[in-house]
């Protein structure tokens, strides 16, 4: 039993009626349990989170940005065990758990810098009319909730408290109850630096403890990270009262393959896109769009490489994708199978759980999917990935287009000026050329549509987190 609920400052055991099971999905069994926080345990954190704040935000730019210094090298400092616990919980292999790692090291630095610059954000506006003086200042939004999910707990954290912690709010963090180990780093680190308490507080639980957080009167914005069907409920509570929300949620993203593309190489972002994470990830390219010239090439290679993925548990074996996070997960998934079955798709690769202890699918590949598959609308979450082709620029955009998410896309091509003439015609957040899921912190993330409301990273994710007030001065 761990305790694992971080609140003004102290580790406390969970109050809840909730037994938190964390396993290990290679093995498919746990290895480790906690008890969630109860509703009065998340007053308590909101509590703290607001005597803390009057001080936190009064804190100089610069004293923030050296607390944000120190989460990046305290992080790094753990890199052993965080990755060691990644791979284990998650099921990540090595070099995934080891990107993750360094996208939140990244994060902190880069947020440390720019709270750094927020003294010359405060600036004095030129006014065209005489006789007035106006001023900018940027204020933190004040106590914010954070919702994350379980496929990238580090790194998803990240994104959202440093920027919060660098504009000067303070937080109360709800990690994903599959993953809630991992974030307790970010509560042992605020520890180590001195962190005021307060400033920074974790509670973890199932979907009682992230109602009661969304719903909580004293939050003064919720950032929640996770699926549409949650993300609409947080939505209303935030509605009801009438106060901001970013939601950064599903997706089921495109990735364009032209026939001026060298097959190997295509094949290898194809593969990329739906494998790292064992496809979990919001971002997966999921709808493969090839061009009718070189589909009949791509696609048996494509078969071949899906097939010789190495598949297995990253603590004991060398592999290239590791097993589903979740046994919730894989039944998802596998209930996928089954409609894919039903439906008569044509399967050229996997399409099936594996046969061996853990939450392990093969890499699966349907291919002319139909428009109105479930397979081909619906978010899976997993290496599932659907193929079809298309004949002209125009008929790729179209389809690519027809989706309700919009988070980001992937387009393959030798004829630059085409590539960047169809990213600007895609209707998502993010859109990658001859690469893929490369996520820089100076660039935006989220998404357009049903992908959710905002945007994280790069200045846009300090802005989630600031308020804009500005005072005008009458000189006469
Ligand atoms: P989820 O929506 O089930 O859970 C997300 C978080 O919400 C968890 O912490 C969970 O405990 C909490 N929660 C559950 N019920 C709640 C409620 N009623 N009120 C408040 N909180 C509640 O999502 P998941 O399965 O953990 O994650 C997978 C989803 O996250 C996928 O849809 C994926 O696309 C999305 N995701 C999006 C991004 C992005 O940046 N757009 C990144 C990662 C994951």
């Amino acid at each position: 039993m761990t305790t694992s609920h971080y609140i003004a400052g102290h580790w406390v055991e969970g109050q809840g009626s909730d037994c938190i099971s964390v396993n290990d999905p290679a093995l498919g069994q746990p290895f480790a349990e906690l008890m969630a926080a109860s509703v009065s345990q998340v007053d308590q954190a909101v509590a703290a989170a607001r005597s803390a704040l009057p001080a936190w935000k009064s804190t100089c730019a610069s004293e923030r940005a050296a607390f944000l210094r120190g989460f990046a090298e305290q992080l790094g400092q753990r890199r052993e065990a965080l990755v060691a616990l990644q791979m284990r919980n998650n099921g990540k292999p090595r070099h995934e758990a080891e990107i993750d790692l360094d996208d939140a090291i990244a994060t902190f630095g880069y947020y440390a810098e720019l709270a750094e610059q927020l003294p010359s954000k405060n600036r004095t506006v030129p006014l065209a009319a005489p006789g007035f003086t106006a001023r900018t200042r940027l204020e933190p939004v004040g106590v914010v909730g954070l919702i994350v999910p379980w496929n990238f707990p580090l790194v998803t954290s990240a994104w959202k408290l440093a920027p919060a912690l660098a504009a000067g709010c303070t937080v109360v963090l709800k990690p994903s109850e599959v993953t809630p180990l991992i974030e307790q780093a970010y509560g042992q680190i605020a520890d180590a630096l001195g962190l005021p308490a307060g400033v920074l507080n974790i509670v973890n639980g199932k979907a009682e403890t992230g109602a009661a957080l969304s719903n909580h009167n004293g939050l003064d914005k919720l950032s929640f990270t996770g699926s549409n069907s949650v993300g609409s409920q947080v939505m209303r509570s935030a509605s009801a009262q009438c106060r901001p929300v970013t939601l950064e949620l599903g997706g089921k993203s495109a990735i364009v393959v032209f026939d001026d593309c060298d097959v190997d190489q295509a094949v290898e972002w194809i593969v990329a896109g739906i494998s790292w994470n064992a496809g979990q990830m919001c971002s997966a390219t999921s709808r493969l769009l090839v061009q009718d010239g070189i589909a009949d090439a791509l696609l048996p290679r494509l078969q071949a490489v899906l097939e010789n993925l190495r598949v297995g548990n990253p603590l004991t074996e060398e592999v290239d994708m590791g097993p589903l996070t979740s046994q919730a997960q894989w039944l998802k998934v596998a209930s996928y199978f089954a409609t894919a079955r039903g439906e008569g798709l044509q399967c050229l690769a996997g399409g099936h759980a594996l046969d061996r202890e853990g939450w392990f699918v093969s890499p699966t590949l349907y291919t002319d999917v139909p428009k109105d598959s479930r397979l081909w609308t619906e978010e899976i979450f997993g290496p599932v990935l659907c193929a079809r082709r298309f004949a002209t620029e125009e008929q790729a955009i179209a389809e690519a287009n027809d989706s309700r998410f919009g988070l980001v896309a992937t387009v393959c091509s030798a004829d630059l000026e085409r590539a960047e003439r169809v990213a600007d015609a895609l209707e998502v957040g993010h859109v990658w050329i001859n690469s893929v899921q490369a996520v820089f912190v100076e660039t935006s993330w989220g998404g357009t549509k049903g992908s959710g409301i905002g945007r994280e990273l790069g200045p846009w994710g300090l802005s989630a987190y600031q308020s804009v007030k500005h005072v005008t001065r009458c000189l006469g």
